[in-house]
């Protein structure tokens, strides 16, 4: 069998033009556009163009967005108080702090001074914490892409068997522990048995677990890593994994983790790399902005309108 391409592009228009939708309406009621403000510290080549994606994708759905440029040079602290004016800025709906910071300040401490209703990266230790005991919480733009994918592939993961390869706090480790929970009400993703690989697998046991796979989700950064052999037919591959290589030709090249070639072959779905996970991603911080605005998250205390008192 050939596998289905799954055509993040569309899918990521698709979710764009309902927020587009959204949002038109709500400007012709006479509100307010949602708004976001995007930080980034620094010239981080790969980040400037994140943040002009993310800027883009914001303009074409009618949310406006300023991006906010800080010299690499600053302290934590200047990054800090930005990060406090925005959160009491009432016509801010989502703050994003484009990663990786300068290894001057901690990303810790700088995400976690985003207003959790505000915090449309899903960053804040305390939507991490919510998410994993199953309170609303923002979830974080590349989780989110990658069960957007598999709800619109229509498949239920109830009882089938799904292997993260990566464990990263803001990629793989989100992604595995979606897959493991019991599914929300009407939802079809979720209560697969998951397991999580990582660098220390050793590598028989990481073809042993790939092969038991009906879902295979991947990001690892390691182009390759996933070869036809290694995989059962029909598996559903995402591939998250997004590396920059030279070709034979000494030409850039942007690959996953999956021989796309072979894999292809045999699974019944799979991402490509690039035009997959990664345009969904983008769309899916637009949404979260749109669901700050308008306060659908139930933050109790947290919630982005009541701040903290000095
Ligand atoms: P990202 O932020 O995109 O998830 P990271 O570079 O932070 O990327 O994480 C890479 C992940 O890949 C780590 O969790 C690491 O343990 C995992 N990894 C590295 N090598 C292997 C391997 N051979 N098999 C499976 N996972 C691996």
């Amino acid at each position: 069998s050939k596998a289905a391409v799954i055509d993040g592009k569309a899918i990521a228009q698709v979710i764009k033009d309902e927020i587009k939708t959204e949002v038109s309406s709500l400007v012709a009621d006479g509100k307010r556009a949602p708004h976001l403000s995007v930080l980034l510290v620094g010239n981080n080549p790969a980040s400037i163009i994140y943040v002009r994606n993310k800027a883009l994708a914001a303009q074409y759905t009618g949310i406006s967005c300023d991006i906010l440029r800080i010299p690499e040079n600053v302290s934590e602290g200047e990054v800090l108080k930005e990060i406090e004016a925005l959160n009491r800025l009432p016509e801010v709906d989502g703050i994003l702090v484009q990663l990786p910071l300068p290894p001057n300040m901690s990303e810790r401490t700088v995400c976690d001074a985003v207003l959790p209703g505000k915090d449309v990266d899903g960053f804040n230790v305390l939507n991490v914490g919510r998410f994993c005991v199953n309170q609303e919480a923002f979830i974080p733009a590349t989780p989110s892409g990658v069960l957007e994918i598999l709800k619109r592939l229509n498949i239920n993961t109830l009882g089938k068997n799904a292997v993260v390869c990566g464990r990263s706090k803001n990629v793989g480790l989100p992604i595995a522990l979606h897959l493991h929970a019991s599914q929300n009400k009407g939802s079809t993703i979720g209560d697969a048995t998951t397991t999580i690989c990582h660098r220390n697998t050793p590598p028989d046991q990481l073809r042993h677990f790939i092969k038991s796979a009906d879902i295979l989700v991947t990001a690892t950064g390691i182009p390759g890593l996933v070869t036809a052999d290694m995989v059962k037919d029909g598996v559903v591959v995402i591939d998250v994994g997004i590396t920059r290589i030279l070709d034979k030709n000494g030409k850039a090249r942007l690959v996953g983790d999956v021989d796309f070639a072979g894999v292809s072959k045999k699974a019944s779905y799979i991402t490509p790399v690039p035009g997959g996970v990664g345009p969904v991603t983008v769309a899916m911080v637009i949404k979260n902005t749109l669901a700050a605005y308008k306060n659908e998250l139930d933050y109790g205390p947290w919630n982005k309108s009541v701040l903290p008192s000095r």
